[in-house]
């Protein structure tokens, strides 16, 4: 169990006791839903986008466990004021982060702050939980509905 106890640091438990951006804003122009039936992880992305692909305001909601809410957490910190390029440029990033045992010797400043949750790349059951709420943010921006980490991870 020690190794589940490095996982949740105390990062991860800040981010999921008190989430950034939880709730729905106003005005939403894209709305993404993923659901971790592994889990039981269900998380909505709003974002509020202009026409030049800037993410103006983005928010989630959900409930779930403690990885799937701080990295829905971490993602909505990170992605405000990010074009819709660089998030999908994070995503995949993020998904060889945890799911690659190949470290990323250069990555961008964003990525770093994810790197909090790399511990779950022993844990193949957790990185559905980490990625879900990219997937949901995925589904957002395509206008792809409904997302599920049963597809993909
Ligand atoms: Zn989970």
């Amino acid at each position: 169990m020690s190794d589940l106890k490095s996982l949740y640091q105390e990062v991860i438990l800040d981010h999921s006791k008190n989430p950034r951006n939880f709730g729905e804003i106003s005005p939403c122009t894209h709305t993404g839903h993923g659901h971790n039936p592994l889990c039981g992880d269900t998380v909505t992305i709003f974002c509020n986008l202009d026409n030049n692909g800037t993410i103006l305001e983005i928010s989630f909601e959900g409930k779930g466990c403690a990885i799937s809410m701080a990295s829905a957490s971490l993602l909505t910190d990170i992605l405000k004021g990010k074009t819709v390029e660089q998030a999908k440029s994070l995503f995949s990033e993020f998904h060889q982060l945890v799911t690659s045992e190949q470290d990323n010797n250069d990555p961008s400043e964003e990525a770093e702050r994810l790197q909090i949750l790399a511990g779950v790349r022993q844990f193949p059951m957790r990185v559905k939980c980490a990625t879900l709420p990219w997937h949901a943010l995925m589904a957002a921006l395509e206008g792809r509905e409904p997302a599920s980490t049963e597809f993909s991870s």
